[in-house]
Formats: structure tokens, sequence, C-alpha cells
């Protein structure tokens, strides 16, 4: 496929359920870095999380196709759904530049404590030839410099690692999922399309 698009930001995650954290985040790195879109990768088995029953996956894609659907600059990639075990950022990334060709710069948006992680990733180096990352901090969670220096080498972190402040909202999932196990409101959490959807589907009551 010939793209235009020369900067493209890519939000890998569970999404399960997708909030309104990880859109203001991606909104907020797209603005300030100019990106021509925004590509939202729901992940298929996440390497992190193999302990916990995740929502199906074509649940959590139809959920994030529905919260997106009101930006022109975001867009739904079912890259990592369609590959067997693991979902390694690597291979996805060598996907995507095979298809987008040389000249799109890819954007990899992730929280501060995720990209401190790096070298722990899988081919981390590979990883770092092929896209940015942009670490976004919050409160409490900043780049750790002089590991990230010590581990990948001072160039590449100089070259290829960015830190973001970004409007922080205090969201995430896991919280998400309590709070309907636990009968409470996820109302202004998440869009309201997926509200309605994680109730008519009964998603997250036994998770
Ligand atoms: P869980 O609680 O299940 O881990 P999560 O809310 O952290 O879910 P993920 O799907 O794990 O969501 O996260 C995808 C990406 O979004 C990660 O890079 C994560 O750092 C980022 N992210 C998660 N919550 C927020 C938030 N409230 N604001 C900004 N970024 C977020
Ligand atoms: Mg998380």
């Amino acid at each position: 496929m010939m793209d235009m698009q020369r900067k493209i930001g890519l939000m890998g995650g569970t999404f399960d359920p997708v909030h309104h954290g990880h859109l203001l985040m991606a909104e907020a790195v797209r603005e300030q870095y100019g990106l021509d879109k925004v590509l939202f990768i729901p992940a298929a088995q996440p390497p992190h999380k193999q302990g916990r029953k995740v929502a199906p996956a074509y649940m959590r894609l139809l959920m994030t196709e529905m919260a997106v659907c009101d930006n022109p600059y975001f867009e739904v990639s079912q890259i990592e759904l369609h590959r067997e075990g693991p979902s390694y950022s690597v291979d996805t990334l060598r996907e995507l530049r095979s298809l987008h060709g040389s000249e799109t710069e890819f954007y990899f948006i992730t929280g501060a404590d995720a990209v401190n992680e790096l070298a722990t990733w899988h081919e981390p180096e590979e990883l770092l030839r092929l896209c940015h990352f942009i670490a976004a901090t919050r409160q409490g969670c900043v780049l750790n410099l002089p590991r990230l220096r010590r581990e990948l080498g001072e160039r590449v972190v100089r070259e290829r690692i960015h830190e973001l402040s970004t409007p922080e909202l205090e969201i995430s999932s896991t919280d998400i999922r309590a709070r309907i196990r636990a009968g409470l409101s996820i109302k202004y959490l998440v869009p309201g399309t997926v509200e309605a959807f994680v109730y008519k589907e009964g998603l997250y009551h036994d998770l």
C-alpha cells in the first residue's frame, strides 16, 4: 500500500477496554508532534498479561473502533490480531515498515515507565532502529535516562527516545473492570458507545 503520510503514531495496548486516558494521550501526542495519523493496535495475546483472562480480541477491536471513529486522525489496525503467539512490537514494526515503505517515520507512544524497561523488550536495538519512542511522563513516572543510556547507548537514547508531558487522566482499564465487577458507574471514563457495548455484552463481570 502506497502511503503519502510521513509521521505515524502507534498506540499499542490491550484496550480491555479502551478509555479516555488512551484517547486523550494519543490526541495530545498527535498534536504536539504533528503526526499525520495515530494507529491504535490492539494486542492479540499480550506478552505481559498472560496470567489474566482478557476479553476476546474481536470485542476489544470493536470497542476500539467505536472509540476512535469520530477522530479523522485515528485509525485501528488489526495487524497484531492476525499473528499467532505473543505480540512483539518489533514484529509489528517490521510489518508496518514493509506496508508503508521507508519514507514513513513511526512514533511508538507509550508511558515513560514502559520505556524505562525497553532493554527487556524483544530485540530492543532493532525496535529502536525501526521507530522512535514517545515517552509520556506523568507524576511519579519519568524517564530514567542514566539507566537507558547505560542499557541502550547514549546516541540511541538521544535520537530515538523523546520525553513528552501529556495531560493525565487517572483512568486505567484495570480500574474500569473492577468498577464493573463492583456494580459502579463507568460513565465518562469510556466513550458512551463503549459503555453501552460493555453492558450489552456483559463484559468484565467475572474477569
Ligand atoms: P490495564 O489496567 O489493563 O493495564 P491500561 O489502562 O494500562 O490497562 P493498556 O491497554 O495496558 O491500558 O495501555 C495501553 C497504553 O496506554 C500504554 O502505553 C499505557 O501506558 C497507556 N495508558 C494507559 N492508561 C493511560 C492513561 N490514563 N493516560 C495515558 N496513557 C495511558
Ligand atoms: Mg497497563
